[in-house]
């Protein structure tokens, strides 16, 4: 099998990460804080430079919070550029704007590699279980390379267009995601406030035309009280306006998103950036008086 190098080992990282373990892959690994994710109790090999994961691996995955950290990790001193080899296969899964994906994509080819974008949807359950939904850009012969690495991360893999197209995809699903996770904070915000019991709103809910995953397991953590991440919602402002850069180059009015960012801004105000992004109902919440 061949060697594959994962640098970004966080809350998604380390669960994909180990799945590719534990499907019999040879990891070489890095994360720039130490306690992330320490996977050489479980055969991995870490590494103290991107240069020396790339220089030993024949596919490289990324896992990083956004653009300026894979710019690092990839145009770095002692990053993965200074170290690949001709012939390898870079995959970036992070979510970052598709004009740095391109970007990325260029320089590799002037290295004889193929770069693909390849974002993910599914969250840390998702990775855990190995059931993301991921979308990928770049060409048919590096997507079929990584074919086999896709099926053990995720459920289902789609090769959407050239480089970047993956993560305009994942743009267009955090716009849903967010807008969706608004409409549950606004409507369990209006039923507690008028007395209705949400366990059973969100039951009839889901039999219904309203059904969705985000009423469902987001519905159910804002009933929990349970606003740890799962997905921090600082990364999701990242990624509305990810969304929102490429409406103004596109010239389309993303009306919603926009709304739904500046509700992001209220709540990172609050201090609520390391929260679950469900935490949008707690500031619901406190501008409507109720909890
Ligand atoms: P995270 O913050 O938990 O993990 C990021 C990891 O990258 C951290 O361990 C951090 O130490 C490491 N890192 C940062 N800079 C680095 C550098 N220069 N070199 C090496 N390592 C570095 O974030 P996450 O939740 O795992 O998300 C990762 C990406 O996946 C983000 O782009 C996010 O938007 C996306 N995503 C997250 C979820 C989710 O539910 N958490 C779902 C889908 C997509």
């Amino acid at each position: 099998m061949k060697k594959v190098g994962f640098i970004g080992l966080g809350i998604m990282g380390k669960p994909m990460a180990i799945n590719l373990i534990d499907a019999g892959y040879n990891l070489n690994i890095l994360d720039s804080n130490k306690a992330a994710g320490d996977l050489t109790p479980k055969g991995a090999t870490a590494f103290s430079t991107c240069k020396e994961v790339a220089a030993n691996s024949e596919i490289i995955i990324t896992m990083l919070p956004d653009s300026p950290e894979v710019n690092e990790v990839v145009f770095g001193d002692t990053g993965v550029l200074a170290g690949i080899k001709s012939g390898s296969v870079f995959v970036d899964m992070s979510t970052i704007a598709p004009s740095t994906a391109r970007e990325v994509a260029e320089a590799m080819l002037l290295k004889g590699v193929d770069a693909l974008d390849a974002p993910v949807s599914g969250g840390q359950v998702g990775a855990e279980t190995g059931n993301l939904s991921i979308m990928v850009g770049g060409n048919q012969a590096a997507f079929d390379a990584l074919k086999p690495l896709f099926d053990v991360m995720g459920k289902s893999a789609v090769l959407i267009g050239d480089a970047g197209a993956g993560q305009l995809t994942k743009a267009c699903n955090q716009m849903i995601v967010g807008m969706t996770i608004q409409a549950v904070a606004e409507s369990f915000t209006l039923a507690k406030k008028a007395g209705v019991n949400l366990e059973k709103m969100r039951e009839a809910l889901l039999g219904g035309f309203a059904q969705s995953r985000i009423l469902d397991l987001h519905g159910q953590r804002i009933i929990d009280r349970n606003f740890d991440p799962g997905f921090k919602l600082k990364l999701h402002r990242k990624d509305m306006n990810i969304a929102l850069m490429a409406g103004k180059e596109f010239k389309v009015p993303l009306y919603g998103s926009a709304l739904v960012a500046s509700h992001m801004d209220a709540a990172l105000a609050a201090g609520w950036d390391e929260k679950d992004h469900s935490a949008l109902a707690l500031l619901m919440e406190k501008l409507s008086n109720v909890e």
